[in-house]
């Protein structure tokens, strides 16, 4: 049966970057006899200039029947003038709370060829797999009642709440777990259980959980001991799943230790596996049209759409390994280079990895 895929190229470099991710998907489909009807809609700064929203009903309407989704990115200094309801931002919130996204999967690899990016030791780094899957639509981020309300004395106060039903918790925790059980079969939970409650429940939770998955190896962390270690020794994890706020900082702290945001990719997931597959940088304005963007990050962007929502497992390690051998060819954009490195544009690293793709003979050569 053939997949659906919607393409949303954004702003910036967006469209830029989806132009190669597409190339991509298309050659690897072909090669791997995947059926897949791609269309594009607005979404961000584009659709507000177009649509006169960000998130506009006829993009919806797309949004709400496709299999997968492959998401450029939004926003600019174009759109920074207009209040925070209507900016192209809000497109991005809205498409993840309309389409129920309720799982952030972060992917932090490093491919060995690039450890020297890395603030951290190469050794510390190098081969790095690490999968953070954090929760995205309930915690503190969204609890309720929220606010800053003045006390009697006249003094403000700013308050959040802090809330998580089991049903929220078994869902993440059970998908975390899947995940692992096709990984290395291991899973850190990282919680605060000796100061907030509703991280005690997340612990049980998560421990119950763990009970209908017996290959998998269940561990708890303390969310500072999980900081801590994650720039300490991060090839000790496999999967880490947490909450929406320590899942924020976590994948941001993940992130640095690959040290290239151009390289890295993500995916958000609803319970019937659609997914909004994106890399995990912005649209920076600041190279946007120049044909300089990195485009592997929405490449990589790709495999985790075939992976996840396309069950197409060996097309995504396809497009892994030929992003692999382009780097060990040496093909390097401007924000993966060293020094005195060689540099190719956005275009023709999209091209050298079609290359790839298409004579995987080549591996070694
Ligand atoms: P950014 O990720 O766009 O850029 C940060 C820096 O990294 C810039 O110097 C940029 O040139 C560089 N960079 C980013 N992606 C690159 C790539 N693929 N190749 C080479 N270099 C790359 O973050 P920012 O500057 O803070 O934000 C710019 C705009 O993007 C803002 O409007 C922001 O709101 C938006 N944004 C959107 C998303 C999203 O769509 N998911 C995420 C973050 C920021």
């Amino acid at each position: 049966m053939g997949h659906s895929v919607l393409l949303l190229p954004g702003d910036g470099i967006g469209p830029e970057v989806v132009a190669q991710a597409r190339r991509v998907l298309e050659c690897v489909a072909a090669l791997h006899g995947l059926t897949i009807e791609l269309d594009e809609a607005n979404l961000g700064g584009v659709a507000i200039d177009r649509e006169g929203a960000a998130y506009p009903e006829s993009t919806r309407v797309k949004a709400r029947e496709a299999d997968a989704l492959l998401l450029g990115a939004v926003g600019g200094p174009r759109w920074d003038a207009l209040p925070a309801g209507d900016r192209p931002e809000r497109g991005l919130l809205a498409i993840r709370a309309d389409l129920d996204l309720f799982a952030n999967l972060r992917p932090a690899m490093l491919f060995p060829q690039l450890a020297n990016a890395s603030s951290l030791k190469p050794e510390l780094v190098a081969g790095l797999d690490i999968l953070i899957v954090r929760e995205l639509t309930g915690g503190i981020y969204f609890g309720e009642p929220r606010g800053i309300r003045t006390l009697e004395n006249g003094e403000r106060e700013g308050f959040n709440t802090y809330v998580y039903r089991e049903s929220e918790i078994e869902r993440i925790a059970r998908l975390a777990f899947e995940l692992a059980s096709k990984r290395d079969g291991r899973v850190t939970s990282v919680d605060k259980a000796n100061v907030l409650e509703v991280t005690q429940l997340w612990r049980d939770v998560v421990s119950q959980t763990a009970q209908a998955y017996p290959e998998v190896m269940l561990e708890h962390l303390y969310v500072d001991n999980a900081a801590m270690q994650l720039v300490r020794a991060p090839k000790q994890f496999d999967v880490l799943v947490t909450g929406n706020i320590f899942g924020d900082i976590l994948s941001d702290t993940a992130a640095m230790l690959t040290g290239s945001i151009g390289m890295l990719p993500s995916a958000s997931l609803n319970a019937r596996s659609c997914g909004l597959y994106e890399p995990v940088h912005g649209s920076a304005p600041d190279i946007a049209g120049q044909d300089c963007a990195n485009p592997l990050a929405t490449i990589l962007s790709v495999a985790m759409l075939l992976r996840y929502s396309l069950n197409a497992g060996d097309a995504a390690n396809a497009v892994e390994q030929a992003v692999s051998r382009v780097l060990q060819q040496g093909y390097r954009t401007a924000d993966i280079a060293a020094q005195g490195e060689a540099v190719v544009g956005t275009e023709a690293m999209g091209s050298a990895v079609l290359s790839a793709l298409e004579q995987p003979q080549d591996v070694n050569a």
